[in-house]
C-alpha cells in the first residue's frame, strides 16, 4: 500500500482527491463499499415508491421514525414532558411536512446541524370540479403543480394519489395505479397523422395546460340516457369507498406517473424514478438523522418540506412558521422557552439547504458551462448562490462557511462538487435557502446532480446519491459554530 495513501473511514483513497478537479465517484470504491452503495440506493428506491406525493413522504418518514425509536414531539408538548441530549423527536405537520431532531450535548443556543429538502414534486393537481363526458369518455379536469413541460405528460400511464376529505371528518385515501392489478389513467396526444399544425407550434404551447384532461373511463352505467360513462364512474366510486361527485370539492388528488423507480443502464448505475427532485435529498437527508448513533455535540435536525415548488408558499411551506414554532416547542421542552434563545437557536445554526442540480447532459452541452457544472457520478454538489440572471433571489453561501464545508467534506472521505445551474443568464431556479438564511444562520445550497429535472420519469447516479448519504451524515457530525 503506497504510504501516502489513507483509509478513509468509508474505506475509500483520499490521496489525489480534489474537488476543483473533479474525479468520477465509482473509481474510488472497493467492494464493501460498492456493496454499501447498492444497498442504500435499495432503499432510496423503496421510499421513492412509498412516497410519490408529499403526504406519502410524509407517512412513510412517520414510520421510519417511529421504528428507529423517534418520539412524537406533539405528545411531549401534551404531556408537558422535558427532552434531553441523546432524545429523539419528530413533528409531522399537517401531514405534509416533517422534522426530526436529535437533541444535542451543547445548548441549543449553539445552534442546530439542520438538513433541509423539499418532499413536494411536480405533477399534476384535480381541480375541485373535475369530472365530465365528452363523446363517451369520462374526464378529470386539471391544475398542473410546479414548473412542467407539459408535453412529457401526455400518452404515458399515470397514477391518482391523494386524500378524498367528507364532511364527516372522514377521510378516503387514494392510490390507484401502482400495483401491478391497478388499472391507470392517461392523457391523449394528438396523432402524428394530423399533427401538422401542432408541430409547428413551440414546445410551450404544444400541450396547453387546459388539455391536461385525465381519462378515467369510458363504459356507459346501464339504463342511464345522459352523461352515462360519468354516472359509471360516480357509481364505482360510490360504491367502492363511499364518495360522492361533491367530496371533489375537499379533495387533493395528485396525477404522478404510473410505476416503479427502476435501475438504469447495463451497469445498473443509475435509477429513473418520479421524484427524484427533491426526495433524492429528502432521503438521504432523514436517513442521516435516523441513522445517527448516540449523543451529537450539537442538536440534528432534518426538515423536509412542501411547497418548494411552488415558492415555498402557504402553511406548509418554508416561509411559514410551522419550522420556527417547532424549534420553539423544542426548546421549551430542552431549557424552558425563552424568545431570545429561540432566536440564538436559529441565527447560530448551520444548513445544508438540499436540492437537485442540474446534472450537465452531454445531448445538451450548450446550456452549461462545464468546470462550474455538476457532473453525474461526480459526487454531492454544493452551490455557493443559485436565483437567476445576476444571482437574483439568491442565498449567497460565506465563503467562511464554505471553507468550514471543504474542510468536513474531506475530512469525512466524501466526493463532491461546486455547481451552478446551468450558463450566466440562460435560466435558473430557486430553493429553500433564503428562507432559512434570513434567521441569520448558515446556509449553502447542497444537493444531488439530476438529468431531465421535472420530468415526470428524473434520472440520478446511485453514486451521487451515495455521497449525498455521506456528506449529511459527515456535516451532522462535524458541523460547528463560528
Ligand atoms: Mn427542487
Ligand atoms: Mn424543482
Amino acid at each position: 500500500m503506497p504510504q501516502k495513501m489513507l483509509l478513509s473511514r468509508y474505506g475509500r483513497w483520499k490521496e489525489g482527491r480534489n474537488a476543483m478537479y473533479r474525479k468520477n465517484a465509482w473509481e474510488q470504491y472497493d467492494e464493501k463499499e460498492l456493496a454499501r452503495l447498492n444497498a442504500f440506493a435499495e432503499k432510496y428506491k423503496a421510499y421513492l415508491d412509498a412516497g410519490k406525493t408529499e403526504r406519502e413522504c410524509v407517512t412513510e418518514a412517520v414510520r421510519q421514525a417511529k421504528e428507529a425509536g423517534f418520539a412524537d414531539l406533539d405528545e411531549v408538548i401534551r404531556s408537558g414532558g422535558k427532552l434531553h441530549a441523546g432524545d429523539r423527536v419528530y413533528r409531522n405537520w399537517m401531514g405534509k411536512d416533517i422534522m426530526l431532531f436529535v437533541v444535542g450535548e451543547k445548548p441549543l443556543q449553539e445552534g442546530m446541524n439542520i438538513l433541509g429538502a423539499h418532499i413536494d414534486s411536480p405533477r399534476i393537481d384535480v381541480k375541485q370540479n373535475p369530472l365530465y363526458e365528452e363523446e363517451g369518455i369520462a374526464y378529470l379536469d386539471t391544475h398542473y403543480y410546479g414548473g412542467i413541460k407539459k408535453y412529457q405528460w401526455v400518452a404515458i400511464p399515470l397514477a391518482l394519489h391523494g386524500v378524498i376529505c367528507k364532511k364527516d371528518g372522514t377521510t378516503v385515501t387514494v392510490a390507484i395505479g401502482e400495483k401491478d392489478e391497478d388499472p391507470v389513467f392517461y392523457i391523449s396526444d394528438l396523432l402524428v397523422h394530423l399533427a401538422a399544425d401542432q408541430m409547428q407550434l413551440t414546445a410551450g404551447k404544444v400541450i396547453e395546460g387546459e388539455a391536461l384532461n385525465l381519462i378515467v373511463g369510458g363504459q356507459p352505467l346501464a339504463g342511464e340516457e345522459k352523461d352515462a360513462v360519468k354516472a359509471n364512474v360516480l357509481k364505482l366510486l360510490k360504491d367502492c369507498c363511499g364518495v360522492e361527485e361533491e367530496d371533489f370539492l375537499s379533495a387533493e388528488l395528485e396525477i404522478v406517473p404510473a410505476g416503479r423507480a427502476r435501475d438504469v443502464g447495463f451497469d445498473r448505475s443509475m435509477i429513473v424514478g418520479y421524484g427524484h427532485d427533491d426526495r433524492v435529498c429528502a432521503y438521504p437527508s432523514m436517513a442521516a438523522v435516523l441513522d445517527f448513533e448516540g449523543t451529537p455535540e450539537y442538536t440534528l435536525c432534518a426538515v423536509l418540506t412542501d411547497k418548494e415548488e411552488i415558492g415555498s408558499v402557504g402553511a406548509t411551506g418554508m416561509q411559514a412558521d410551522y419550522f420556527e414554532n417547532t424549534v420553539s416547542e423544542l426548546y421549551d421542552a430542552v431549557h424552558g422557552y425563552c424568545a431570545l434563545g429561540v432566536k440564538r437557536a436559529l441565527q447560530n445554526s448551520r444548513m445544508l439547504s438540499s436540492d437537485v442540480s442540474a446534472g450537465f447532459d452531454p445531448n445538451f452541452a450548450g446550456v452549461f458551462e462545464k468546470k462550474n457544472a455538476a457532473l453525474m457520478g461526480h459526487g454531492v454538489c454544493f452551490n455557493k448562490f443559485t436565483g437567476r440572471g445576476g444571482k437574483g433571489g439568491s442565498s449567497d453561501a460565506n465563503a467562511e462557511y464554505i471553507a468550514q464545508i471543504r474542510a468536513i467534506m474531506d475530512e469525512g472521505g466524501v466526493d463532491w462538487q461546486t455547481s451552478e445551474l446551468g450558463k450566466v443568464d440562460v435560466g435558473g431556479g430557486g430553493t429553500i435557502a433564503y428562507v432559512c438564511a434570513k434567521y441569520g444562520m448558515n446556509v449553502i445550497d447542497c444537493g444531488i446532480a439530476v438529468l431531465s429535472m421535472h420530468a415526470p420519469w428524473e434520472l440520478i447516479s446511485k453514486a451521487d446519491l451515495y455521497e449525498g448519504y455521506k456528506c449529511y451524515c459527515a456535516f451532522l457530525k462535524n458541523a460547528k459554530p463560528f
